[in-house]
């Protein structure tokens, strides 16, 4: 499943690079699709022959970090570095693995990033998307109906974006004309949550 969902963000990020650095044309410097195509291709070339759900999310995590420049890769790599710790040596997840994945993951972003929701960032897609995972179950969903709902969430937290004032990162400089404009990191983040989705079906 992680295997595969790896797999699924690099073709989707590959798919959307275009479309990923004109949201970042606007509001910061244009790279933000280029950064995740190629952080996601270096990925893929260097991803570990394990099982270990740890170790290939670890892996993620140090290429994301040490190939990616600007914001988004060493805040994603966080979030890969996170998610994967508490999953060394398994090869197998529960639903509550997933929901942690996430919320560790988003705690790295946090820290790392001194940001939280409402700041126009990845973290109003990310964060929505958690929530809704673990509501998802606690209400006797399965993955697969978290990982749909997820991916709404994300999608509305994406788009609830548009009309927020940049916090963090290149866009905050804009101040006030940030507004008004989707945050390409939110984007990036819903399109990672719903391979999540894809990659379990
Ligand atoms: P750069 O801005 O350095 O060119 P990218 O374009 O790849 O990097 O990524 C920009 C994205 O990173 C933004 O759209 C935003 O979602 C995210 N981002 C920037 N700073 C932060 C932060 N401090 N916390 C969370 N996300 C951030
Ligand atoms: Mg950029
Ligand atoms: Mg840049």
């Amino acid at each position: 499943m992680i295997r595969r969902w790896i797999e699924e963000m690099a073709s989707v990020l590959a798919e959307n690079r275009a479309c990923l650095s004109e949201l970042d044309s606007p509001i910061g410097d244009a790279d933000h699709g280029n950064n995740m195509e190629r952080g996601f291709r270096a990925v893929l070339a260097t991803l570990p022959e394990t099982e270990d759900i740890g170790a290939l999310l670890k892996g993620v995590a140090m290429t994301l970090i040490s190939r990616v420049g600007g914001a988004a890769g060493p805040l994603y790599g966080t979030f890969f570095l996170e998610a994967g710790k508490p999953l060394a040596g398994k090869t197998e997840l529960t639903p509550e693995d997933v929901v942690q994945l996430f919320e560790n993951g988003v705690t790295g972003i946090r820290k790392r990033g001194r940001s939280d929701t409402g700041m126009k960032t990845m973290l109003d897609a990310l964060v929505p998307a958690a929530d809704a995972l673990r509501s998802t179950l606690a209400e006797g969903g399965d993955l697969a109906a978290a990982l749909k709902a997820a991916t709404d969430a994300a999608e509305a937290g994406m788009k609830g974006t548009i009309p927020m004032l940049a916090q963090r990162g290149r866009a905050s400089y804009l101040g006030e004309r940030s507004v008004g404009h989707q945050d390409p990191g939110a984007t990036s983040s819903y399109l990672i949550v719903r391979a999540l989705g894809d990659a379990v079906e």
